[in-house]
């Protein structure tokens, strides 16, 4: 049983190689699902599934833990489905297929990942975080762009590339001066931040 669990991952992950899907990166997982273990998450809200590979290994951390993770990409969510039904997840792991940005839930999370478009962190950290529970916690991948943001602008040559890593950075700035979240930055994978709610945060509106 683990045997075929252990292959199955390995499976996506070659998938994921082959096709460039930007999966995490395996320091980065390890980070999430301890995170998850050690602070006895139950409900996480995940935008951007890709081919489900981090849905499963949050998935993976205990039989109690349920998520909802929503993917925009028609290819990617289909092949999610179908990782997701191969580990016999489907009945934890409920998927959404729609841009996040048309998504309105009622729910409330203990967790929101946020690994998506990357230019668009900041609405979607504006977006879902009444879907937080009471001393909940959102977490962000990517925030180092495969060590772009840590570049001088000057030496990025593509255009849009400079765009989006300015974006990121934009982010980390809206993370850094937030008056009702802090954020701690970690330098692990691609770089990930985990924002919780202030102390008394209403008080210092
Ligand atoms: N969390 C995944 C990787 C996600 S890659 C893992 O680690 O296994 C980022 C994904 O976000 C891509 O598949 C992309 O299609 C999706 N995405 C980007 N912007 C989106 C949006 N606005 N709404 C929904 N999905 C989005
Ligand atoms: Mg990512």
């Amino acid at each position: 049983m683990v045997d075929t669990i252990l292959d199955e991952i390995k499976q996506i992950k070659k998938y994921a190689n082959d096709e460039n899907i930007p999966i995490m990166q395996d320091d980065g997982i390890s980070f999430l699902t301890t995170f998850i273990i050690k602070n006895q998450i139950k409900t996480v809200l995940e935008i951007g599934t890709a081919i489900g590979y981090s849905a499963i290994e949050m998935a993976l951390t205990s039989p109690n833990l349920k998520i909802v993770s929503i993917e925009r990409d028609e290819k990617r969510y289909l092949e999610a489905v179908k990782n997701i039904k191969k580990l016999h997840l489907e009945d934890r792991i409920t998927l959404i297929f729609k841009d996040a940005l048309d998504v309105s839930l009622e729910d409330k999370f203990d967790l929101i990942f946020i690994d998506a478009a990357k230019s668009q962190s900041i609405h979607f950290f504006e977006q879902f975080q009444k879907n937080l529970n009471e001393n909940g916690y959102i977490i962000t991948d990517n925030l180092n762009f495969h060590g772009y943001t840590l570049k001088k602008e000057e030496e990025i040559k593509s255009k849009n590339l400079r765009a989006l890593v300015r974006k990121i950075k934009e982010y980390k700035i809206y993370l850094e001066e937030n008056k009702v979240f802090e954020t701690k930055f970690y330098d692990i994978g691609d770089g990930i931040s985990v924002s919780t709610k202030k102390i008394n945060s209403e008080e210092k509106l």
